[in-house]
Formats: C-alpha cells, structure tokens, sequence
C-alpha cells in the first residue's frame, strides 16, 4: 500500500446516524453539534428536518440552508445525520482544471483501494459549482426521495472556497454513502451546500485514509420506534446523493 495514505490504526471516521435512517424520513434532530465536533473537524451533515446542509471545516460547523443563507450552528443545536473525522492528511498535492469526473477518476487513481474511508478536502478556485441545498421538511416527514423534490439548486460561475468530505466503499451504501460524497462552502462563507457537479480551476487536494468506522445511532424516539426491516433505498441514496 502506498505509504502515504496508509490508515492510521488509533484513527476512525464517526458517523452520526446512518443515510437508510433518512431515507425513510428521520429528520429529527438527533445529536448535539458538540458532540458532532468533539469526533472531528471536517466532515459533512444535514440540518434538523432536513433544514440545509452541514458543511464541518477546521472544526466549525456551518448550515448552508436551501434559502441561501449560510451560518455557523450553535453547540447544542441537534443535527439528525453527519460524518466527521479529524482530518490529518497524509496525501497532498495541486491540481487543475479538472471536471467533477475527471477529479473522481483521479482520486480513484491516487487511493490504494476503493474498500477503505479515504477523507478528502479541496481548497481553491473553481471555474463553476453547483450545490443543492435540502429545505426543511414538514411533519410527518416525507421518505428522501420525496423530500429531495423541494431541494434547491444554485450554480455559481467562479468561486474560491473550500470542498470537504469523503469517499467510501460501495458496500457501505445505505450505512454511509458508497463513494463520493462532498459539500462545498465558499470563502466568504456565504455559499454553499451538497455538490452536485464543478469545474475545477486550481487547488490543493489532501487526502487521508481510514480503515475504522464508528457508528453513533440516534436515541430519540422516532428513530427507536421506526420499523427499519424492510429497506431497499439503494436507489433512493442514488437519486438523492449523486448528480
Ligand atoms: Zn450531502
């Protein structure tokens, strides 16, 4: 294995809650952001009743809501979904003018496999970006596929910030999202969301790899009480996680 993205053994990926969770429609707000960001600085996540997505960089975590205003989440604010680590790269390097594919096709060349968590952050400018944001949904909750319906979408034409997030193996999907998952937040911490597709100018890509992955489970009520026998979401996470 390339030594340079050789997982750490004391090192683990958390994730709060697990992406068939909300599929199904558990949007309540689950875990408190502090205790989000005692397991890591950088990471991904959505706001309570789906209200915005988490964008976690150099330990504050920020909701880009499907409005268009971005802010920092207070500590005891409840987030229903995130995925942190404490983000330590071993891999670094520049890269340039690259399209989402493009920049997925190299990162699967770089990695040593595709069965580990590899954390990835993108800082640097980039010709075009398109994040969606979700809008916070009503009770009873809608399942996913629904809820993605009223999403909202924006593009922005040249933008320098900061793209954070992570790639896991495919068997993880409906646990974790299988391969890419990235938010993207701007310098100016003022846009933001899920990225659906860019066009890279110039940046620098840091990597690091993880072979432990901690699942924390939710303990409020609607999750204990859902009936989570009989999911096939695998096509909804692809409708709703990908471009
Ligand atoms: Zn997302």
């Amino acid at each position: 294995m390339a030594p340079h993205l050789r997982p750490s053994a004391d090192k683990a990926i958390h994730q709060f809650s697990f992406v068939d969770a909300l599929v199904v429609g558990l949007y309540d707000g689950a875990f408190p952001t502090s205790a989000v960001l005692e397991r890591g600085d950088l990471g991904v996540g959505c706001g309570d009743s789906l209200d915005g997505e988490l964008v976690i960089i150099d330990g504050l975590a920020y909701l880009c809501r499907g409005d268009g205003e971005v802010s920092l989440v207070p500590a005891d604010e409840l987030v229903p979904f995130a995925e942190v680590a404490r983000f330590e790269p071993t891999f670094s390097r520049t890269v340039t003018g690259l399209s989402e594919h493009a920049f997925e096709s190299l990162v699967e060349s770089l990695v040593p496999s595709d069965n580990l968590f590899y954390a990835i952050r993108v800082d640097g400018a980039f010709d075009r970006m398109t994040v969606r944001e979700a809008t916070r949904q009503q009770r009873p909750f809608p399942g996913l596929a629904e809820a993605v319906q009223s999403q909202h979408e924006n593009t922005v034409e040249g933008t320098s910030g900061t793209m954070v997030g992570f790639k896991g193996p495919d068997v993880f999907q409906g646990l974790s999202v299988a391969d890419f998952h990235l938010h993207y937040l701007d310098e100016a911490r003022a846009f933001g969301g899920h990225v659906m597709d860019f066009q890279l100018r110039d940046a620098r890509l840091t990597i690091e790899a993880y072979s432990t992955f901690t699942l924390h489970l939710p303990e409020v009520e609607s999750y204990l009480d859902a009936e989570l026998d009989d999911i096939d979401a695998d096509a909804d996470i692809r409708s709703a996680e990908s471009s």
